[in-house]
């Protein structure tokens, strides 16, 4: 089953909730960065909440950013949604390796690092000023600190399981999560079914393995309601760099390294962060960025 978000909302309008199957977008990611199996795990987790967050953005050219600043061995995790919840991201250290937990699961909370750390989300809906929130790291484990940001940044109580499961080949098996909502006015019987529901579904990757359907996770986890699918969107690992947008960051270069760069009198290339692609560019087109600002004005 290829990859897919799906929004629902409960019957009784007390719930709204998404769902994301993952599989192929997080070992796309995987491929790009060569990430080893708990750097995948993380990045996959995060790339599957960032594509929620950002499925549930409405406008062209909306885009959300979704940053852990871990204090842990990974460095850093970005990933960036666009508003139909395509994703790209990476880690700063994708080669960070650590043992299993003694319950033979990856070690995402200790290779991220909560102590110390934050979450932001930046939410770009195009118009003046981006809507940013940062919370502290509850854990690391990133799905119960993606709820915890909704909870403390947007006053949303939420519940969001994240999953990756890794073959032994390294490469991803099963990938997805859900992100469930409390509308206002949901009363204490809703949250006792919510988190009844959420208890009893248990491991998402572990959902996911056994069957891909995202639609199918999210009436497992909330099998106490009635479910009603609002949206079927597929997603992708999709970068939106471009030759004349790599060209456009080395113009933002300041003058002393665009003066290095010049001196040096040879081709340079510039590998995009997010994906594969590598852009070459000969002196001649590096020495036409060094444009004076001034002439610029005219
Ligand atoms: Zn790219």
């Amino acid at each position: 089953m290829s990859d897919r978000i799906v929004r629902a909302i409960t019957s009784d309008g007390m719930v709204q909730a998404a769902a994301i199957s993952s599989r192929d977008l997080t070992e796309r990611a995987r491929q790009i960065h060569k990430t080893l199996p708990v750097a995948t795990a993380a990045l996959g987790r995060t790339l599957a909440g960032c594509a929620m967050m950002g499925n549930a953005l409405k406008g062209q050219g909306a885009s959300l950013t979704l940053q852990i600043k871990g204090t842990g061995p990974l460095g850093t995790i970005l990933a960036v949604s666009d508003p139909a919840g395509n994703v790209r991201g990476y880690v700063a250290n994708p080669q960070v390796d650590l043992p299993l937990r003694p319950d033979g699961k990856l070690d995402v909370g200790t290779a991220v690092g909560a102590e110390g750390g934050t979450m932001t989300v930046i939410k770009d809906l195009n118009m003046k000023e981006p809507y940013v929130g940062t919370v502290d790291l509850l854990g690391g484990e990133i799905a119960e600190d993606i709820a915890s940001y909704f909870v403390e940044s947007e006053q949303i109580p939420t519940a969001c399981g994240l999953g990756v499961l890794i073959e032994r080949d390294q490469s991803v098996r099963a990938a997805g999560g859900y992100l469930i909502q409390l509308m206002p006015g949901a009363d204490e019987d809703t949250i006792t079914r919510v988190e009844g529901g959420v208890l009893a579904a248990g491991n998402v990757s572990a959902i996911l393995d056994k069957d891909p359907d995202p639609e199918h996770l999210l009436k497992t986890v909330l099998s106490d309601f009635d479910v009603k699918i609002l949206e079927s969107d597929p997603v992708e690992y999709k970068c939106y760099c471009s030759r004349e947008r790599v060209l456009g960051a080395l113009a933002s270069l300041s003058a002393d390294d665009l003066a290095s760069l010049r001196e040096e009198q040879k081709d340079i290339e510039v590998r995009c962060q997010f994906c594969d692609a590598v852009y070459n560019f000969t002196p001649e087109e590096i020495a036409a960025l060094n444009t004076p600002k001034e002439e610029e004005k005219e």
